[in-house]
């Protein structure tokens, strides 16, 4: 049986950022004992995946950044360009495994923070903590007891909502024959793609040089594509749309990201916590996720640090999951163009302050202030008929 005063299921961006934040303190502070417990190369390990996010001067993870932008664009469906300065804030792209090697190396100098290669099978509340249950790479069963367990695992279902969309993509890592790219930029999102009967689709291009760029088809709609679906949407995007010539696709990457107004648990036990994606780190609107868990992993680590009570805060205050609830609702009921809507927020609510607004950082006239730029009579409708509605299970895509 294995013991610490924390453990941590799953090491992706969550479980990863939590561990880095435990890893080291300040002197006057306590530090807890952490065991990070993640599935042995399988089925169960996420595939590799970039990510972005937005924040002012330098961060905690630099050194594992691969291009930043001040330069933010959105294209409206008519080709109208609508750009931004973001200034003082940057867009910063991260990959997986950059991160993941950055963290590595920073954990190999910590006493504080063991890991662990097994399948957890089930995590259950015991007097005075928790008992992983697991699965060790030679198929054994083995416990792991911690007084307080975070578990970053997918849920096997998400929970009932009213409204569920599906943030999916698919996109390629290019290197063109011609200098096509314009470095300074990052188009956030495009929307000259052909647009699905339900939802919405929009290109996304992240350039890292004059030839090299991740290229993206997403949509936000009920069901993912199949994969020659995807790869049709995306060599259309590339070649018909954005004319980018002659390439070579030097890799690619696939996702689904779950857009739901659905309360997702922190707390599953007295001792369990959910953290991440599967602890509601995602901003339902847009399917960002990785600047929610840092703020999240970033109060859980103070909470440890002082001995206090770890419950990991909401990533998103209540308001802004309300006014998420009603632009999904008003999205996925087909009330409002969805391209229309986010090209007419972008063009007129200063990109810095759209940026602001994800984070949950504007005060309320701000947040009303964005609001009055989306369609007022579908939001209106949106909002009054949510109430009514009952939550639904989610069947899947
Ligand atoms: C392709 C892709 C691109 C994305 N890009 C962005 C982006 O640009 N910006 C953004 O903000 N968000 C993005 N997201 C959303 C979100 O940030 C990511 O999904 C992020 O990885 C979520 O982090 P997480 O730690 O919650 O989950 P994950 O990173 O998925 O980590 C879960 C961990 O649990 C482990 N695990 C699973 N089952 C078990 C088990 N039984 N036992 C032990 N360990 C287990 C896995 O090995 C994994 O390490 C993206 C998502 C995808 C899929």
């Amino acid at each position: 049986m294995l013991d610490a005063e924390v453990a941590i299921v799953g090491a992706g961006a969550a479980g990863l950022s939590l561990a880095h934040r435990l890893a080291r303190t300040a002197p006057g502070t306590r530090t807890p004992s952490v065991v990070l417990v993640d599935a042995p190369p399988g089925p169960l390990r996420p595939p590799r995946r970039t990510w972005c996010f937005w924040e002012a001067g330098a961060g905690r993870f630099d050194a594992a950044v691969t291009a930043t932008w001040r330069q933010l664009r959105v294209r409206a469906p008519s080709g109208r360009e609508i750009d931004g300065d973001i200034e003082p804030l940057r867009y910063k792209m991260i990959r997986s495994d950059d991160f993941e090697h950055l963290v590595a190396r920073d954990l190999a100098g910590s006493t504080a923070v063991r890991r662990l290669e097994a399948a957890v099978e089930t995590v259950e509340d015991v007097p005075g903590g928790a008992l992983v249950h697991l699965r060790d790479t030679t198929g054994g069963a083995r416990f792991l007891r911690a007084r307080w367990v975070f578990d970053s695992r997918p849920p096997g279902s998400l929970p009932a909502a009213r409204t569920t969309l599906l943030q999916h993509f698919h996109g390629w890592f290019v290197r063109t024959a011609r200098p096509v790219f314009d470095p300074w930029t990052a188009d956030l999102m495009d929307f000259r793609t052909p647009q699905p009967a339900d939802g919405l689709s929009f290109g996304y291009v992240l350039p890292v040089g004059r030839r090299e760029a991740l290229v993206e088809y997403t949509e936000f709609s009920p069901c993912p594509l199949t994969a020659d679906g995807y790869e049709a949407a995306v060599r259309h995007y590339a070649e018909d749309v954005l004319r980018l010539g002659a390439l070579r696709v030097l890799s690619t990457e696939t996702g689904v990201i779950p857009m739901t107004d659905a309360p997702m648990p922190r707390r599953v036990g007295a001792s369990v916590f959910r953290i991440g994606a599967a602890g509601g780190a995602t901003r339902p609107s847009t399917g960002y996720t990785f600047a929610g868990i840092q703020r999240q992993t970033s109060a859980v680590a103070a909470a440890l640090h002082r001995g206090r009570v770890p419950v990991p805060p909401p990533a998103h205050s209540a308001r802004a999951r309300a006014m998420d609830a009603v632009l999904l609702r008003a999205l996925a009921g087909g009330r409002a163009d969805g391209p229309a809507l986010f090209a007419r927020l972008f063009a007129r609510v200063p990109m810095r302050r759209l940026l602001r607004f994800l984070d949950g950082r504007t005060r309320l006239y701000e947040d009303l202030a964005v609001g009055l730029h989306a369609p007022v009579g579908p939001m209106l409708r949106s909002a009054l008929e949510l109430p009514t509605l009952p939550r639904r299970p989610f069947d899947g895509p």
